[in-house]
């Protein structure tokens, strides 16, 4: 990373006394309560005060807190980080908070490798990965006019969903679209949505065996976004669109699914995949990473967006998922974090999954 001398950083740390530190918010309970089975010591980043609700969850509460007035203040507090031999463990709501830039820039040891950011957040690039590497994505239409199915309309950086909306035709689409925000229009794809939870591991080989490390399932979810899933209730879309009625995409929480198992074929071929084509585009997507799939009557995976760290589909799984089971018992993406973090550590490759 630019400007940032990761070698110099560890080479002061105190390697038998290394703290797990993330933002207070997103899948941090299970960051923290991962990193406490492991036996690391945590230190939780939250703005103004602490937030009381930890308390109530004693095995989630991180052992320290650190207080800051803005978010965007914690690359002025990373001397200070530092000196607590801290490693920076990325969620989405840590890398939105922060801002891209102050987190490509972050003084401070981080898991995973940032490059991904670069890939992930173009939306131009990330489709240069995921069609590159070989998967399957909703098609994208350029001329609005050439609407003749159900299409979504994204906005650029939107953030869960939010104002994402589905048009059929043109005219639709004509009446919803604010021409003042860059968008892109993509196939509403039919299916059932899995969003996949996989941990990628460049130095270990004891799972899926890949060109370099290995891969693993640990979970999968799919979310609960509001009002699509449950407006429902109240009429079909159509009917409701016709009384000015529109249904939002915003995340609200996850719901624990598995597949069946003939998929699971599949599922690692696309892990595979999306990981060989980032070590050759970038260096590799290092630890936790998630597709986020719509399945076809076909039994097709489309694929509509990475997720290239920990996501919060992972909270449902503290103790474990129907997939981590039979890797180890109580294993959730947190711990398992934690674990990656601790055999490097052990085996002197902490270079080679933090940026
Ligand atoms: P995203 O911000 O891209 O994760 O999209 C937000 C939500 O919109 C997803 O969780 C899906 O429910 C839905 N969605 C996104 N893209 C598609 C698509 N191409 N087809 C069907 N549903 C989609």
């Amino acid at each position: 990373m630019a400007g940032i001398n990761l070698k110099e950083m560890l080479s002061k740390y105190d390697k038998n006394n290394l703290s797990i530190a993330t933002v207070c918010s997103h899948s941090s309970l299970q960051i923290f309560n991962g990193a406490k089975k492991e036996g690391f010591k945590t230190l939780g980043i939250s703005v103004g005060e602490v937030k009381k609700f930890y308390d109530a969850f004693p095995l989630g509460k991180p052992d320290e807190f650190f207080i800051i007035d803005n978010y965007k203040d914690i690359t002025k507090h990373s001397e200070e980080l530092q000196e607590k031999n801290v490693i920076i463990i990325p969620h989405g709501s840590f890398v939105e908070y922060l801002g891209a830039q102050n987190f490509l820039t972050l003084n401070l040891p981080t898991f995973g490798n940032r490059n991904v950011l670069l890939w992930e957040s173009d939306r131009k690039k990330e489709r240069e990965w995921l069609e590159g590497a070989g998967l399957t994505m909703p098609k994208e239409i350029k001329d609005p006019k050439k609407i003749n199915k159900p299409v979504i309309v994204k906005y650029h950086g939107a953030k869960g969903g939010k104002g994402f909306f589905i048009a059929k035709t043109f005219e639709e689409f004509i009446k919803r679209i604010d021409h003042d925000k860059p968008y892109i229009i993509q196939e509403f794809v039919m299916g059932t949505r899995y969003y996949l939870h996989y941990f990628y591991s460049p130095i270990q080989e004891n799972a899926y065996k890949l060109s370099k490390g290995s891969l693993q399932l640990l979970s999968m979810d799919r979310r609960d976004e509001t009002t699509i899933d449950e407006v429902q209730r109240l009429g079909s879309i159509a009917e409701l669109e016709e009384i000015g009625i529109h249904p939002t995409f915003v995340v609200t929480g996850n719901i624990p699914i598995v597949m069946r198992e003939s998929l699971l074929s599949k599922v690692f071929k696309m892990g595979e995949m999306v990981v060989e084509k980032s070590i050759e585009l970038f260096g590799g997507v290092i630890g936790s990473f998630c597709l986020e799939t719509v399945v076809t009557e076909d039994l097709e995976f489309k694929v509509f967006e990475i997720s290239a760290r920990i996501v919060a589909g992972t909270n449902p799984y503290i103790s474990g998922s129907p997939y981590s089971e039979f890797i180890q018992q109580d294993l959730s993406t947190g711990r398992r974090i934690a674990q990656e973090i601790k055999y490097a550590s052990k085996k002197g490759k902490l270079e080679e999954i933090l940026s």
